[in-house]
């Protein structure tokens, strides 16, 4: 028998399937990521098939039945759809490079409230404060890799625990993490930043939003976060969603 459930999700992605069909993948809260079947969801009389869509936080009910890879959306009603972020070419990138990310690092059925919650926050900012979707989608790249496991220390030298903030340059090695401009003269590295760049490091790492206008270190930083995560996982190449900025 399949059970009968209800949960919260955000759409990453949807494909049509057969005739009238789509297959939607979505994050939810209390599943995880997810794949699901919306039947007949192309008419134009589908109340579902219109809500479920990419970057929306919908409310739904759906059939489980453990023995189906997708299971089946019934109901959709909308939580919210984001409506500046899309009317914003700039911030629609950064929300579609949030997606992706999920889409593309997440293990399927792995329930996360913090990252969940963290997320649909994240948009809701990005939202709510067009020309700030660069700085956002960093703090949400510093918040996403903790989650994963990858977190940066951004505070202390991963060698000698002398703070950063007062060190006169930042360096950063794949192996290590960032160094103290003493520990960063023998070892390579793979990034550096100055004094100056480093302390709005620290603020876009940390949960104060006042970081300041810096697009140039905001651009350096999406690049180190891609460099980063395709050393740390094998499959991870680039994210493709930014390409279009
Ligand atoms: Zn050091």
């Amino acid at each position: 028998m399949p059970e009968i459930l209800k949960t919260q999700g955000l759409v990453l992605s949807k494909l049509n399937f057969q005739e009238s069909s789509k297959i939607v993948r979505v994050y939810t809260k209390d599943f995880g990521k997810m794949s699901f079947l919306v039947k007949a969801a192309r008419s134009s009389k589908s109340k579902s098939g219109n809500i479920v869509d990419a970057l929306n936080n919908i409310e739904f009910i759906f059939y489980k039945k453990e023995s189906r890879d997708l299971q089946l959306i019934t109901e959709a009603t909308l939580v919210n759809f984001f409506p500046h972020l899309k009317e914003n070419y700039e911030s629609l990138i950064y929300g579609s490079a949030i997606i992706e990310l999920l889409d593309k690092l997440l293990h399927e059925n792995e329930t996360n409230f913090r990252l969940f919650r963290g997320v649909i926050r994240i948009l809701e900012l990005i939202n709510s404060n067009p020309g700030k979707g660069g700085m956002y989608f960093v703090k949400f790249l510093f918040f996403f890799l903790d989650e994963l496991g990858y977190r940066l220390e951004t505070e202390k030298c991963a060698l000698c625990s002398a703070p950063l903030s007062i060190s006169a340059n930042v360096g950063f090695n794949f192996e290590e993490g960032f160094l103290c401009s003493e520990c960063k003269k023998d070892r390579l590295i793979n990034f550096s930043f100055s004094a100056e760049q480093f302390k709005k490091v620290q603020c876009l790492s940390s949960r104060d939003s006042n970081c300041g206008e810096s697009p140039e270190l905001i651009e350096k930083l999406i690049g180190f976060f891609e460099k980063y995560l395709s050393y740390q996982i094998d499959e991870f190449k680039e994210i493709k969603s930014l390409k279009l900025i």
